[in-house]
């Protein structure tokens, strides 16, 4: 997929659905070496400051940080709340976010099950994947879930868990009224050299809190799955437990 990037009052923003290749030469074209390398230190050392000065976990400080620099560097968007095309495109997200999530859904009482049965259509396609025996590496993971809902939205069409969202739903927004398409066609990403570096802070955080003897084998941010791949994971180790019971 052909992917353009156009410059206007708000920045250089990409048109196309954007995969990790697009991205990787925006964040290069856009910023030095030099500065993405002092970005990410800075952004890391705020974000571990935050975390001990309010006793909160290091990935919400994070995301309040991405917030706060939102707000401050960028003009308003115009996502609202209703407004859920982005969440029809499948979200690849790390362990760590996954974790975030869980335990804020668990923090807000909220029934996992629920979130699974809403969204039976597309965790019924990425069990179906993961079944047949073909290599993880070579389905097509967005595909499979292209045009289904999120699981964490609800029937408003709102994001249940929208302080706890992932990155990657943090960085699919729109400063313009244009986006109508549940393809993503008009997912614009803000540009801002805090959230090309978080990827990396994340992963960094991810190693801090694998235990000592584990990090020999620590592979970044790895495994990146679909929340929908998580959930059943999830589902599968909660009826594990049940049956030792
Ligand atoms: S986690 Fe929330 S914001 Fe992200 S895709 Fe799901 S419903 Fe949308």
């Amino acid at each position: 997929m052909t992917t353009a990037s156009y410059s206007d009052q708000n920045g250089v923003y990409l048109m196309g659905m954007s995969d990790a290749q697009d991205l990787r030469q925006y964040i290069q074209a856009r910023f030095t070496e030099g500065e993405l390398q002092y970005a990410y230190e800075l952004l890391l050392k705020n974000t571990q400051d935050l975390a001990k000065a309010e006793h909160i976990p290091p990935l919400q400080a994070l995301w309040k940080i991405l917030d706060a620099a939102y707000q401050k560097k960028m003009p308003p968007m115009t996502c609202h709340e209703g407004c859920a095309h982005c969440c029809y495109t499948g979200v690849m997200i790390t362990k760590m976010e996954w974790d975030g999530m869980i335990n804020a859904a668990r923090h807000r009482g909220m029934d996992l099950q629920d979130v699974i049965e809403r969204a039976e259509k597309s965790i019924h396609r990425v069990k179906k994947a993961l079944e047949s025996g073909i290599d993880a590496d070579k389905i097509d993971w967005y595909q499979m879930v292209i045009n289904q809902k999120c699981p964490f939205l609800d029937e408003n069409e709102s994001c249940s868990i929208h302080e706890d969202r992932p990155l990657d739903c943090r960085t699919m927004v729109a400063f313009r009224e244009v986006c109508g398409s549940k393809k993503l066609e008009h997912a614009q990403r803000g540009g801002l050299i805090e959230e090309a570096v978080a990827p990396a802070v994340i992963a960094r955080l991810q190693y801090e809190a694998t235990p000592k003897l584990k990090r020999r084998k620590f592979d970044g941010t790895a495994p990146l799955r679909l929340i929908q791949h998580w959930l059943l994971e999830w589902k599968k180790k909660k009826s594990t437990r049940k049956k030792k019971k």
